[in-house]
């Protein structure tokens, strides 16, 4: 009668494990809808015996996900410059294979700005502003393209602030009349001083103040997740600190070529802006 209370109690703790290590499992995955457009994200299903296939687009190691058995997703972001038609993705497992998607079109608004007084230097920036965007390029550059190994991941992200939304993402930009880059985030607007938080677990991988982001904190969610928070007035946590969802990480601000106080919040996946829009449970107009 002991023993088979012993083998009872022993068969719950082996569910248990199973059931953690299960749970584990749905928690690293991230649910979104395929939207195959330039800005989006594709999400393209493939097959793999192997137990950690890669999965590279234009060479760039692109994140991939375990869904069931030998299915697997690969998660792509498509630059906002693509263009429309068939691309694939190379599948590195026992074997290489290559798999195709379709991207569609998507037509952006476009976007006046007119900066006046001291901000027309972000239009026409002078020879030691130049330099400056010059020493600042390779550093995010070289930010945006970390792929790091899966973290801790809670499957969506949060909103990393309450304000609405003023600028969404994709715009087509022009300053002063001069087209511009599209707009590779969302902005929201909120007083100066407004706590900003994590939008998911992450690791601070860059903290800086650069000339158009002015004050800027990037997060590392795993895979070639990257988050990143720019025009900020302060920041509250330290460069390779880690983050979890919800933590508070700096505060609203007017930095770099901003028009006014808000925050201007990128994501990017294979070291391509995507709208933070598809990774929210909730869609934000
Ligand atoms: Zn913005």
């Amino acid at each position: 009668m002991e023993n088979s209370i012993l083998i009872l109690k022993k068969l719950k703790k082996i569910n248990l494990i199973i059931l953690l290590i299960l749970s584990n499992i749905t928690l690293a995955n991230i649910s979104i809808e395929n939207t195959p457009i330039p800005g989006g994200i594709a999400v393209v299903d493939f097959q793999s015996n192997h137990s950690n296939p890669k999965a590279f687009y234009s060479a760039v190691p692109v994140y991939t996900q375990h869904i069931k058995d030998q299915h697997w997703q690969a998660l792509i972001g498509i630059p906002l410059l693509a263009k429309v038609g068939e691309k694939y993705i190379t599948i590195k497992g026992f074997s290489t294979k290559k798999i195709t998607f379709t991207v569609h079109q998507h037509d952006y608004k476009e976007q006046h700005i007119t900066l006046t007084g001291k901000k027309k230097k972000y239009v026409s920036p002078n020879l030691k502003h130049m330099n400056r965007i010059k020493r600042e390029h390779p550093i995010l550059s070289k930010t945006r393209k970390l792929f790091s190994k899966k973290l801790l991941f809670n499957g969506r992200f949060i909103r990393p602030v309450k304000g609405v939304i003023t600028s969404p993402f994709g715009l087509k930009r022009f300053y002063n009349g001069q087209p511009r880059r599209s707009h590779t985030g969302l902005d929201f607007s909120g007083n100066i001083g407004t706590l900003i938080h994590a939008p998911a677990n992450g690791k601070v991988i860059l903290i800086g103040h650069f000339f158009f982001n002015g004050n800027t904190v990037f997060i590392d969610h795993g895979q070639g997740l990257i988050s990143v928070y720019i025009h900020m007035n302060k920041h509250l946590v330290k460069q390779g600190q880690l983050v979890k969802q919800g933590d508070k990480i700096g505060t609203i601000g007017q930095t770099g070529r901003a028009t006014g106080p808000h925050l201007h919040w990128g994501v990017y996946l294979n070291q391509t802006a995507v709208n933070p829009n598809l990774l929210l449970s909730e869609i934000l107009h």
